[in-house]
């Protein structure tokens, strides 16, 4: 196992105190600094993808193919998208047409919030940090960055490369654990980003509020997939398990344990197993494409979940403890109250439980945390129309897993305990932005305004009540009840009332 060199404690407020005068200095405001630093982070990644290759196997066993599927791939095209909407996204806006505040000059500027912190997890370990970075940098703020302390090997690689690529006093690695991270966070930060566990997510949170600094947290929790009868039923397994063992099962988004009818569960197996034949069909091939658990700790959490589990092995099952390798692995007849459902999984295990239906479904997911992402496997828009409405979840996804992650114009969060706020592209960048108010009202508009000025007297309350919009009619009733109405049936329902309307001559409210 490499060394990681840990940043000194006593370090850290020097590193605080030259990154806020950095931001101060006005160094990143130019959106042309800024476009620079996006490059070179971006070249960082380019020029050294062997180099990476190498610590990720090192660190997590990472197939080259998963370094640039899943890390380097999708971060240098969120610089790059980054890198070609940054002038877009910073330009100050103006709100749309108000008769009262028009002529006020309204503008919204957009600004760095400052000297942000960005704590990453050891799992995506480039992927969680790359799309963050940018988006900082873009916003105008300049980054502590403080990488997992456990990939030794890719957090010194990074501590090497900024320090090569970038100015330190924009952005700045700071590697260590809980000491050297207790310590940054005694700091007021601009913005927090943290990605982790809900567990640590917690300590941040409590932290942060001390200091009143503004967080996001990207945390994760048990993601459930339902598999619907009326589906693809290959492709769903192909993908499923494809989601489920990337980097060995410790995504924050992978699939964790499979909700299927009872009567289903038979076709599901054999589903599965059709696709673990198919992408291992080897020994070798399986050893080659599934990554190693990160800790020994990691493995033999992982392991004793599996030992303790009531299910059955449907496929899979081998373990390695001198390696950290856990075979893919299909657990069957898993009930609801078994060990493996006590805790996000964090590897390539597959609990299967079967349900009765639809509706137990979404009773089970209600019952516990908001996942991350919830995924359904389906061809039925009724189901997944049900499933929508009647559950919460960082994302839904539909016939995917994984995928949903890095998707162009999507935010990238969860909800409640999977997390607050959202990064990716537009919605990284309002992260670490200000969002700016300004007002500029001419002096003539005094001349409307002078009722606001004492003493205050009736004729001046009536023009300052003239100055306020009415409410729409009082409802008449309930509320009419066109939830689930088809757009047939709205339109139709809505042309009866205004045809009932006008034989009636009675006002109609729109
Ligand atoms: P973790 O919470 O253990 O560690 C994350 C970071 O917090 C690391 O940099 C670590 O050094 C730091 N840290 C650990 N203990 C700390 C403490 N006591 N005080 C201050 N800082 C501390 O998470 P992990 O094991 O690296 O990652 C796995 C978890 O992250 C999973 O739960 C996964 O679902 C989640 N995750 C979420 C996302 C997302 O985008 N939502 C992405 C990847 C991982």
């Amino acid at each position: 196992m490499s060394k990681l060199n840990y940043t000194p404690v006593d370090e850290i407020d020097k590193i605080h105190a030259e990154l806020s005068n950095t931001f101060k200095s006005g160094k990143v405001q130019p959106i042309a600094y800024r476009k620079y630093v996006l490059l070179q982070l971006g070249y960082l990644l380019k020029d050294n993808v062997s180099k990476f290759e190498e610590v990720l196997m090192a660190d997590l066993g990472k197939p080259k193919v998963e370094v640039t599927l899943t890390e380097i791939g999708p971060s240098i095209s969120e610089i790059k998208d980054t890198y070609s909407n940054v002038e877009k996204w910073a330009k100050p806006e103006k709100p749309g047409f108000s008769i009262n505040y028009t002529p006020m000059r309204r503008v919204i500027y957009k600004q760095g919030k400052g000297i942000v912190l960005i704590i990453s997890p050891f799992n995506y370990p480039i992927n969680m940090s790359f799309g963050p970075i940018a988006s900082a940098i873009a916003a105008g703020n300049t980054v502590v960055f403080k990488p997992s302390e456990q990939t030794p090997a890719t957090s010194s690689l990074f501590a090497e490369l900024f320090a090569k690529y970038v100015d330190p006093s924009v952005i700045c690695v700071v590697n260590g654990g809980v000491a050297e991270t207790s310590k940054l966070l005694e700091h007021p930060w601009g913005h927090i980003l943290f990605t982790g566990s809900g567990r640590v997510g917690r300590i941040i949170a409590s932290a942060a509020g001390k200091t009143l600094t503004p967080v996001t947290l990207e945390l994760g929790g048990k993601s459930p997939v339902f598999v619907d009868p009326k589906c693809d039923l290959s492709m769903a397994a192909r993908r499923i398990f494809w989601g489920k063992n990337l980097n060995a099962g410790q995504s924050c988004v992978a699939p964790d344990y499979i909700l299927v009818p009872k009567d289903f569960q038979n076709k599901f197996i054999e589903a599965l197993k059709a696709a673990n034949d198919a992408f291992y069909p080897t020994p070798e091939a399986e050893a080659n494409s599934i990554g190693r658990l990160v800790s020994p700790q990691a493995y033999k959490r992982l392991s004793n979940l599996l030992k303790s589990t009531k299910g059955t092995i449907a496929f899979g099952g081998r373990l390695d403890e001198a390696t950290k390798y856990i075979q893919p692995t299909v657990v069957r007849d898993v009930s609801f109250d078994d060990p493996l459902m006590s805790e996000e999984l964090f590897g390539p295990v597959l609990p299967i439980v079967p349900v009765d239906d639809i509706d137990e479904v979404i009773k089970f997911v209600n019952a516990h945390d908001h996942p991350l992402a919830l995924y359904v496997f389906s061809q039925d828009n009724e189901v997944k129309t049900k499933i929508i409405n009647s559950t919460q979840s960082g994302a839904i996804c539909m016939n995917e897993t994984m995928t949903h992650v890095g998707a162009e114009g999507l935010p990238f969060g969860g909800v409640g305990p999977s997390g607050s706020g959202h990064h990716n592209g537009k919605f990284g960048f309002d992260t670490f932005t200000h969002t700016r108010a300004s007002l500029d009202p001419p002096g003539w508009l005094d001349m409307i305004l002078s009722s606001r000025y004492p003493p205050y007297t009736d004729k001046k309350l009536k023009s300052i009540s003239w100055l306020f919009p009415k409410l729409p009619a009082r409802p008449t009733g309930p509320p009419a009840p066109m939830e689930g109405r088809s757009f047939t049936k709205w339109f139709l329902f809505a042309l009866a009332t205004i045809f009932a309307g006008l034989l009636t001559k009675r006002k109609i409210l729109v």
